[in-house]
């Protein structure tokens, strides 16, 4: 079983920083690190807050591959996140829209016509699709 290190090389356990699971208690850490000139040299240049998986990638080891795997994901689709469908408008059959008017903060059931602020609103594509849709073109 892999175990962290300390900067300083101490054992962990006899500091009361690792239990008998292997599981690491973030307070005593943060209390070794404060006094504990070794490790505070090695990790005082970091200008983040100090959290659990921070501080094991420090000590030699990260804790958190799903947290890293998943901000990189995130930054492979260019970072924002966005809900596709969520706003769409819906065209019915009777020739109106139910459609999330962004200035009046609700949803408009069935309109018969929309408004040129909540057309400009939507996106290229959607707005084309309403307009077409309610004869505005
Ligand atoms: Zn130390």
């Amino acid at each position: 079983m892999t175990r962290y290190s300390l900067f300083c090389g101490r054992d962990p356990v006899a500091l009361g920083i690792e239990d008998e699971t292997g599981g690491w208690s973030l307070d005593a850490l943060r209390a070794h690190i404060e006094t504990c000139p070794i490790c505070r040299c090695g990790t005082e240049r970091l200008t983040e807050a100090m959290d659990m998986s921070l501080a094991a990638a420090v000590l030699g080891k990260s804790r958190s591959p799903q947290k890293t795997a998943a901000s990189r994901a995130n930054g492979a689709k260019g970072g924002r996140p966005r809900v596709k469908g969520e706003l769409d408008a819906t065209l019915h059959r009777d020739g109106t829209v139910t459609y999330w008017s962004v200035y009046e903060q609700r949803w408009v059931k069935r309109g018969e016509s929309i408004s040129l602020d909540d057309l400009a609103a939507m996106s290229r594509e959607e707005r084309e699709r309403v307009m077409r849709h309610l004869g505005m073109d």
